[in-house]
């Protein structure tokens, strides 16, 4: 079903995506938190803004080499969910308690157990596009545990009346909450002093947004280890996608960790030096 859904037209599977494939399906109230990352983070944003001046991404979003933010402690939880597998990730600003959800696609009760477990306040639920396997979470989540729910404006329609071709995938799929906050990239939100910075990137989908947050950026279906989203589907431009992780992807520094939204965690230099499908964009 995963190749059906989410993998662009020619996605070499690697070993590892492979062996997850064979994995049996978890039922959905058996997510299992799978990486717990600490970024100690000190003076990055102020660095980036020497080292990326004048970039696309500087153009678009303007806030973020501006930011004071001289140091943030964020804690990364990933939490497979649902029969796509989709990464659903809390993130966490551990002074302050604050958290954020990006891509709650299933199993939005056993996201909002781990926000509790965690002594956390959910602040913003985050969808980087609007297919159900990232947004299918979202209602349970927000019942359960609040946050404002962000979109990017340009998938409204996707979340307001989702193809039921694709909800029909996700069990116990439940039409996303309204849209609390549409965002179109160049915005920012905060948990306790972290500043989440919103990027779009079209092309998966017209309102496709990144989310960056320290030294992280949250991908979705824009761009995986070694593969990029496919821009088959209602609304999928291949030639925008690209041009978004040329623009407002790849000039982010090497060091950057990718967290997308099926499969493993990657860096930005690992896939500008080996993703098959970025060579000479
Ligand atoms: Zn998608």
């Amino acid at each position: 079903m995963a190749n059906i859904v989410e993998r662009p037209l020619r996605n070499p599977l690697s070993r590892r995506e492979r062996a997850r494939v064979r994995e049996k399906v978890r039922p959905e109230n058996d997510a299992d938190i799978r990486v717990s990352r600490f970024h100690k983070n000190v003076r990055w944003i102020h660095h980036l803004s020497t080292i990326y001046g004048g970039r696309g991404f500087l153009r678009s979003h303007r806030n973020y080499p501006r930011s004071t933010q001289d140091r943030i402690d964020l804690r990364i939880e990933t939490l497979i969910v649902g029969p796509l597998q989709t990464n659903a990730y809390i993130i966490l600003d551990e002074a302050s308690g604050e958290a954020a959800v990006v891509d709650p696609g299933a199993a939005g009760l056993r996201i909002s157990d781990a926000i509790e477990a965690a002594g956390a306040t959910l602040k913003f639920i985050l969808t980087t596009h609007g297919h159900a396997d990232h947004t299918g979470g979202a209602f349970d989540l927000q019942r359960k545990a609040g946050g404002e729910y962000v979109v990017g404006e340009g998938d409204r329609s996707q979340i307001e009346s989702p193809p039921s071709s694709l909800a029909a995938m996700i069990p116990g799929f439940a039409n996303p909450p309204a849209i609390d906050r549409p965002v179109t990239g160049g915005e920012h939100l905060e948990i306790g002093d972290t500043r989440i910075f919103v990027i779009a990137t079209p092309g998966h989908t017209p309102g496709s947004v990144c989310y960056l947050a320290g030294q992280a950026i949250f991908t979705g279906d824009t761009l995986f280890q070694n593969s990029i989203g496919r821009y088959d589907l209602p609304g999928g431009d291949g030639d925008q996608e690209l041009q978004s992780i040329r623009d407002n992807l790849l000039t982010l520094p090497n060091q950057m960790i990718v967290y997308p939204g099926h499969g493993p965690s990657s860096t930005i230099g690992e896939e500008r030096a080996n993703n098959p499908f970025l060579q000479g964009v």
